[in-house]
């Protein structure tokens, strides 16, 4: 049977847990579509289930484990009325109000939910190298976020994957702590701007390792180095290091939404005038609509955005009183 919602959030990673913080406070009794248990992560809450320890979030003087952040937004917005669904949208119809949402069978004829409001909070993964020691790995010298990170390395030896624009400036921001920095590229050539390549090459701490693939990552509690490959001459070697930083691109989960909100060629989607999309009264926060600073703070505050608007939105919609 189809349930009706006046605020539907789907996602449950920081912007769309304030988005529900915000919502429930203003009486809206949001329904979050919170996903479900990944191969990465045996909860949903997006990507900082993945984290360990966050320290720049602010409030926690001593920092606080990505999980138990989570946790704690969870609850916080369950406290003023939130629920929770465990489970993944599996189709969307926008095309007309209320909006249809269908988690399990998408060919289904009835949707799920119909809402009146929809705020999309299903966040952007890193893409991931498929190691095999790499998932296990991740948290504990396997990291996709050097701004998140990087204090941890310090006065260490760490190698960063990848030779696109957020590779260097990763390598950029880490040579502030470690020793010393080497980037593993698979070709003989960077594809970064010639900006950033010319700061990654003037930079005493970076040093570059030419055609070489990473095959696996070392280390039985946290990483002490990879296996590398040389495309050319195919001879494998390890390099020790404390820590490997993947940054080899990111994806926005939008997939769903293909047809129906505009997004960049990317597949981010595109939000103006706060966190409106192109379809009236579906609002987008988070890293869903933001490949510039992908934080959990920021994030956060795209929630609370996307929450004030949806509000407003729906005072918008009441017919006027005679
Ligand atoms: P990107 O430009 O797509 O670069 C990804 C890099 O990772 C490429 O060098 C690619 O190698 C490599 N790679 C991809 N899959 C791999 C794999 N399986 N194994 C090993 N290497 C792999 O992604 P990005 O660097 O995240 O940048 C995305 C966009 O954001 C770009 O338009 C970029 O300019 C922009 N950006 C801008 C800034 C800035 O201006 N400050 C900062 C960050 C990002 P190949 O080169 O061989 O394909």
């Amino acid at each position: 049977m189809t349930e009706s919602r006046q605020a539907v959030i789907i996602g449950s990673g920081p912007a769309g847990l304030t988005a529900a913080i915000y919502a429930a406070r203003a009486q809206l009794s949001p329904l979050v579509i919170e996903g479900e248990p990944s191969s990465t992560s045996d909860q949903p809450g997006g990507q900082l289930m993945l984290t360990t320890e966050v320290e720049n979030f602010p409030g926690f003087v001593n920092g606080i484990m990505g999980p138990e952040l989570m946790q704690a937004f969870r609850e916080q917005a369950a406290r003023f009325g939130a629920e929770y669904t465990t489970a993944k949208v599996s189709r969307v119809d926008l095309s007309s109000r209320p909006f249809g949402l269908w988690v399990g069978d998408p060919q289904a004829t009835d949707p799920s939910y119909v809402a009146d409001a929809l705020i999309v909070a299903t966040g952007a993964k890193s893409l991931m190298l498929d190691l095999p020691n790499e998932e296990r790995l991740l948290g504990y010298g396997v990291s996709t976020c050097a701004t998140c990170d990087g204090f941890f390395f310090r006065e260490r030896d760490i190698a960063v994957v990848g030779g696109g624009d957020s590779a260097l400036e990763e390598a950029l921001f880490l040579t502030r702590f470690a020793d010393s920095v080497t980037i593993i590229h698979r070709r003989g050539e960077l594809r970064a701007s010639k900006v950033m390549q010319q700061r990654a090459f003037a930079h005493p701490k970076i040093n570059f390792r030419w055609n070489a693939s990473v095959i696996d990552v070392l280390g039985d509690t946290k990483v002490t180095g990879v296996l590398v490959r040389d495309n050319v001459s195919e001879e494998e070697s390890v390099l020790e290091l404390s820590g490997l930083f993947v940054a080899i691109g990111h994806q926005p989960n939008t997939s769903l939404f293909k047809g129906q909100l505009d997004m960049e060629d990317s597949g981010y989607l595109r939000t103006t005038d706060g966190t409106r999309t192109n379809v009236d009264g579906v609002f987008a926060c988070g890293d869903v609509q933001d490949h510039r600073y992908r934080q959990a703070i920021t994030a956060a505050g795209s929630g609370c955005m996307a929450a004030i608007d949806v509000e407003r939105w729906l005072e918008d919609q009441q017919p006027l009183v005679p």
